[in-house]
């Protein structure tokens, strides 16, 4: 990784991987109460300075400006000992950077300084029942009263639904425009007429919901940029946290390495380790060569994405690609690895091996991916 970091990055690695090794690793056990202990962990991570990393230095943040690099190092590190942690921290930049690149100094001074001290949860509502991949068709209305707007819609599959305190809301203010007609808006969890429809029990512990606007009535100054502009702001808030899905993935893979090397070790059948088989070794090799593979690409993307090179889109969706399809079979094959043992509910394989799947659906499927990829070719 050294051609893509600094001392600065060097040391945030290092503060980090000594902090999931003595807190999410070694530490004690976290809250039993899914919920409780998401909002545990944001406090933990704005408490050791780890949400800083996701807001600029000017609203409380660590750098001058948020950079991919930082955010993927703390997802690989965070991944590799929870990943619950990592989606939480994931949220604080998804949930917040919009407001970051879009938003008015007022509404960076109001909501900023919480996401990064963990004092406030952060969610970002984009999709709907009608409108996954195809974000563009969304049918929630932001329509004009007066001084305010009232949203009409229903968004689902929104992480943080219900725990979050506020949500980075996309809606159309001018559906005859369509694409070109989606606003974004602040809208704070305690808005009359939002309400937390449903809380959805997902495949691996994550906190995620359908919200209903029924009427909710906003503030006008709570949109973020100008009318218009909010896919804009949507596809530049994703376009910095694609890369990083990538890191999440590598950390997740990088554990199921360590657990596979482990178990292969003691493990013994036939009078001796099955790590002295060559099935098993050659398994391991091409855990250790896809994830090494991963890891470069992502990180060459987040590097791409802080010098603002122009293929940094191109290569970020590569590297959310490659690296979750990549850590899914890296994680299948130390599962297999452990045997039976594996699939033992609550075990440490059996848990990555639910916890990677949502990885390669989320942020752009995989297939939405390898659009975008061969578009770039293609132009
Ligand atoms: C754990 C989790 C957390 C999430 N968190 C959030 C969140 O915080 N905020 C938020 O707004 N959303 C969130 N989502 C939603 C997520 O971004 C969507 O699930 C994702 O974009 C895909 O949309 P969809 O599920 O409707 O699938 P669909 O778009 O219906 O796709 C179904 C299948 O068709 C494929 N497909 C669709 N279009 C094409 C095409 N043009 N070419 C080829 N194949 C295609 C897809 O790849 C997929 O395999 C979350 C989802 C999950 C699972």
């Amino acid at each position: 990784m050294l051609p893509f970091f600094d001392q600065d990055h060097l040391a945030l690695r290092e503060r980090v991987r000594a902090w999931v090794e003595a807190n999410l690793i070694g530490g004690p056990a976290g809250e039993k109460n899914l919920e409780d202990e998401a909002r545990r962990l944001v406090k933990r991570l704005g408490e050791v300075g780890f949400n800083r990393h996701a807001v600029p230095r000017a609203y409380g943040g660590a750098r001058e400006k948020v950079e991919a690099r930082d955010l993927c190092i703390l997802r690989e590190e965070l991944a590799r000992g929870s990943a619950l942690a990592d989606t939480m921290f994931g949220m604080q930049g998804l949930g917040s950077y919009s407001i970051t690149l879009a938003g008015s100094d007022e509404q960076k001074r109001r909501y900023l300084p919480k996401v990064a001290s963990g004092e406030a949860i952060a969610a970002f509502a984009i999709t709907e029942p009608d409108a996954g991949s195809d974000v563009a068709s969304l049918k929630t209305l932001a329509a004009r009263r007066g001084k305010s707007f009232c949203l009409t819609g229903t968004k689902r599959f929104i992480s943080n639904a219900g725990i979050a305190d506020h949500y980075v809301v996309f809606a159309s203010t001018e559906p005859e425009k369509k694409a070109k007609g989606v606003s974004a808006f602040i809208v704070d969890a305690n808005a009359p007429g939002l309400i937390v429809k449903e809380k959805t029990e997902v495949l691996s512990p994550h906190p995620i919901g359908v919200l209903a606007f029924e009427n909710c009535e906003i503030a006008e100054d709570a949109m973020i940029g100008k009318a218009g502009e909010g896919l804009n702001i949507a596809f530049g808030t994703l376009d910095l946290l694609r890369c990083t899905v990538g890191a999440a993935a590598v950390g997740l893979a990088q554990r199921a390495l360590e657990e596979a090397v482990r178990y292969a070790g003691a493990r013994q059948q036939f009078g001796q380790a099955i790590a002295r088989f060559q099935g098993i070794q050659f398994k391991l090799a091409d855990m250790a060569t896809e994830l090494e593979a991963a890891r470069l690409l992502v990180y060459q993307a987040a590097w791409a994405h802080d010098c603002g090179n122009e293929d940094a889109k191109q290569k970020s969706s590569m590297a959310k690609l490659y690296a979750t399809e990549a850590a899914q079979r890296i994680i299948d094959q130390g599962l297999q690895i452990h045997g039976g043992v594996g699939l033992i509910a609550g075990s440490i394989m059996e848990r990555l091996y639910r916890d990677i799947r949502a990885l390669r659906i989320y942020e752009g499927t995989s297939e939405i991916q390898k659009l975008v990829i061969a578009r770039g070719l293609l132009k």
